[in-house]
């Protein structure tokens, strides 16, 4: 899919559900808009949800289902989108967009960058790269009965420990803090695991192994400065995400890196909307970013219709 013209009502900075789901409103409103992304394919995380997604009121098994299914009513009602195409600069005041030496400008903008995955830097991660996971279930084959450490504390890393537990004889959990941010259903199930090893307060400092494969990893309690040696193949990172809002950081309100928006999704920037997981407080969810398009869309809307 291509822009045909670099001048738009709307731009919408992002193909996830927030932005897909916002630009669907404004086609069916025929306001004139564009969808820009960096991706091949449009839907956003949703080609990385491999798991079962049980709490959106759609009937699809997982996320490449739902993604096709995106996709595919996208094609049908001819969603201007522009895919492949990485935003690098914003003027959000003066509502121009730059791609390396393009310029698209617009009267409105919709802010839907979402969330990238948080990627564990220690001094060897690139000569160990295949042995640091970020999706558990699409490696099955490589963790089944291998020793694993889980770098992380909250729903995400407890959860792919339990998954881990099932299928792998030990399984050590290494969390920065003292206390888990998980659900309390899934802490008990955790530390009812006999399989399951936990070291709070605890942080890894290096790993070592032989050519690509991690043998041992060094983790350091942080309150005591105690270090100690863990058998280890391979490393489950799951330390969270982060919020695709740099390139805006300097021009509009920001709590804790997530936009603050009004209950429309406007933003401290007239003509300056936002949605999904970038927007505060946190709540990564598929209904939310999908809600949150459809209203900034209808602000959006009303805000053309008293300043175009
Ligand atoms: C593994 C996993 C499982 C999940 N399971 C569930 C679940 O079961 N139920 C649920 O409700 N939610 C789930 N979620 C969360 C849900 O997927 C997200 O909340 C939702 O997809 C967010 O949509 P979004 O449009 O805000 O952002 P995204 O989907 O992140 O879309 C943002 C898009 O913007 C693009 N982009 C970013 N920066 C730029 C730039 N500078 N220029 C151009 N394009 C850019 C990105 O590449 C991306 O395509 C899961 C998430 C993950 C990762």
């Amino acid at each position: 899919m291509n822009a045909n013209r670099t001048s738009y009502d709307v731009i919408i900075i992002g193909g996830g559900m927030a932005g897909i789901s916002c630009a669907l409103e404004l086609h069916d409103s025929k306001v004139d808009y564009l969808v820009i992304d960096d991706r091949k394919n449009i839907g956003g995380q949703l080609a990385d949800v491999q798991c079962t997604i049980r709490n959106f009121a759609g009937f699809v098994q997982n996320g490449a289902e739902l993604r096709a299914e995106v996709e595919g009513l996208c094609q049908r009602l001819h969603i201007e989108v522009l895919s492949e195409t990485n935003i690098d600069r914003v003027d959000l005041t003066l509502k121009k967009v730059f791609s390396g030496s393009n310029i698209f400008t617009a009267k409105a903008l919709f802010l839907a960058t979402g969330y990238r995955v948080r990627r564990l830097v220690l001094p060897e991660s690139m000569e160990f790269e295949s042995s640091y996971i970020y999706d558990c279930e699409s490696n099955e084959q490589l963790l089944v009965g291998k020793c694993v450490a889980v770098v992380g504390g909250g729903d995400n890393a407890l959860m792919d420990a339990l998954w881990l537990a099932e299928r792998c004889p030990q399984v050590l959990i290494v969390n920065r803090t003292n206390r888990f941010k998980a659900r309390p259903d899934v802490i008990r199930d955790v530390q009812a695991n006999p399989r399951i090893t936990v070291l709070q307060n605890s942080e890894i400092m290096s790993v070592s192994g032989s050519g690509k494969s991690i043998q041992s990893i060094a983790v350091k309690n942080n309150q005591t400065g105690a270090c100690s040696k863990q058998e280890c193949e391979f490393l489950v990172v799951k330390i969270g995400y982060a919020p695709n809002t740099e390139l805006y950081a300097s021009q509009l309100d920001l709590d804790n890196g997530h936009i603050k928006v009004d209950a429309r999704g406007a933003t401290d920037v007239a003509g300056v909307f936002a949605g999904g997981d970038i927007v505060a407080p946190p709540y990564p969810r598929l209904a939310r970013a999908a809600g949150q398009g459809v209203i900034a869309a209808g602000a959006i809307r009303d805000f053309l219709s008293v300043n175009s």
